[in-house]
């Protein structure tokens, strides 16, 4: 690589700085690093790539499935529940295999690109053959994750998922075998054999308190506490889920999860919906996150979490598109702010700044990738730029970007995706998949039934 590649310059025509947007700004970028950034840049220095419009951090999707995408449309047909809901969902996981799946995600993660998405946290629980027979490589579904993130230009996490029960004291189901390793032991030595990459960091996943036994989850935080890796959970996204925990425990969840050493820093709770005070304050107090994905929850009538006020009590926010009935994060962003409305009756219960850092720098810290998510030096170059003169965000002044950019624009203005200092869309069109929508109906007609 000559030091050409290696280093570049970027003008910013406005950008987002994180308390305000900053008109006229150059980035310069080393090795994939920010390494300074200039204000009152009024003109783009020579050989700049110019970036118009308003320039974010890179955003951060906390909780995907990335099969789920095969979904869209068909679920809509007809009513139900979360319940009913999942049937469908593993009528696809039953038919995935490792080649079928990174087709799928490679696809899945390049719509995220185009949608200003630099890093993806993926809830991975598909790990083998149906029935449950390892595949000859035991981590042939991770590794084709991991290699679809990279040909689609994004920041993987793999949040390996340890899955080993139906409900509490139950077996896995038909459909569930094939997300078993038996045993938490049995997870954390497969999972040891993962290799993390330039862009891919390995992450630990419980997928819930109903399909890992009391007993064993502490082996799961205890693996991902010596990595020093994310941990994350699905916690009280049901009703259903808390009443059989109750029954089972005599507690909630989250009362579950605390006494066996799951909270924490690292570990992030997925949905967090229907909680008790004394939850909140269990997840608030031990700097537990809580990954809110409001499109998935009000397409799956779960409920509205408490984000208001887990955040006042520590809880740090991060946001996921999670079941993909879109992957727009910026619609995520703008919809936990407006289901608060909706609750309350009052508005402005987050300022544009706070929901844009719930999307990038909180984000990224609850994949594991700390030293991104910001623009400044030393921080990653990952760089997300919406258009400011689309029919949707034409007319606001410019130094109202962020508010335009969280409760306007969506992630089709998305002009531009840098990642690593690595421009992975350019003008709306991605670099390395070249025809996106083909690809994804491609994916998703090799999963029909
Ligand atoms: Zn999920």
């Amino acid at each position: 690589m000559t030091t050409s590649e290696r280093t570049r310059t970027y003008w910013l025509e406005h950008a987002w700085l994180g308390t305000h947007v900053e008109p006229d700004v150059a980035v310069e970028v080393a090795d994939g690093r920010i390494t300074a950034v200039h204000q009152g840049v009024a003109t783009p220095p020579p050989g700049a790539e110019i970036l118009r419009g308003l320039t974010l951090p890179g955003l951060a999707n906390a909780h995907s499935h990335a099969f789920h995408r095969a979904l869209r449309g068909t679920v809509q047909v007809g009513s139900g529940t979360f319940w009913t809901w999942r049937e469908v969902m593993y009528s696809v996981a039953d038919r995935l295999t490792p080649d079928t799946y990174h087709a799928l995600a490679r696809a899945v993660y390049a719509e995220m690109a185009l949608a200003g998405i630099t890093t993806v946290g993926e809830f991975h629980y598909v790990h083998h053959a149906p029935g449950g027979t390892p595949y000859a490589d035991p981590n042939a579904m991770g590794d084709a994750l991991i290699e679809a993130a990279a040909e689609a230009g994004v920041r993987i996490t793999l949040l390996d998922t340890c899955y080993l029960s139906s409900g509490f004291g139950e077996p896995p189901n038909t459909h569930q075998l094939r997300f078993s390793d038996g045993t938490a032991q049995a997870w954390a030595e497969r999972c040891s054999v993962l290799k993390e990459r330039d862009h891919a960091r390995i992450g630990a996943a419980i997928h819930s308190v109903r399909a890992v036994p009391a007993d064993q989850l502490a082996t799961v935080a205890q693996w991902a506490q010596a990595r020093r890796a994310p941990l994350h959970v699905h916690l009280s996204e049901q009703t259903a889920e808390n009443d059989a925990c109750r029954q089972a425990h005599g507690c909630t969840p989250t009362r579950l999860l605390a006494d066996h050493g799951v909270l924490g820093a690292r570990t992030t709770g997925v949905h967090n919906t229907h909680l008790t005070d004394e939850d909140i304050a269990l997840l608030g107090g031990s700097r537990t996150g809580t990954c809110m994905c409001p499109t998935t929850e009000r397409d799956l009538a779960d409920g509205i979490g408490p984000a208001p006020a887990l955040q006042r009590a520590g809880s740090p926010l991060s946001l996921g598109s999670d079941s993909h009935a879109v992957i727009d994060l910026l619609e995520e962003a703008r919809a936990m702010e407006l289901n608060e409305r909706l609750r309350t009756r009052a508005r402005g219960h987050w300022t544009a700044a706070a929901l844009l850092r719930a999307a990038t720098a909180d984000g990224h810290a609850a994949l594991g990738w700390d030293d991104t998510g910001r623009i400044e030096a030393g921080t990653r170059a990952d760089l997300t730029t919406i258009a400011l003169d689309s029919v949707r965000t034409a007319g606001p002044l410019p130094r109202l970007g962020a508010e335009t950019a969280v409760f306007a624009a969506t992630a089709a203005d998305v002009r531009h995706t840098v990642v690593g200092g690595r421009h992975v869309v350019r003008d709306g069109a991605h670099a390395l998949v070249p025809d996106v929508p083909q690809a994804l109906a491609r994916a998703v007609e090799a999963l029909r039934a």
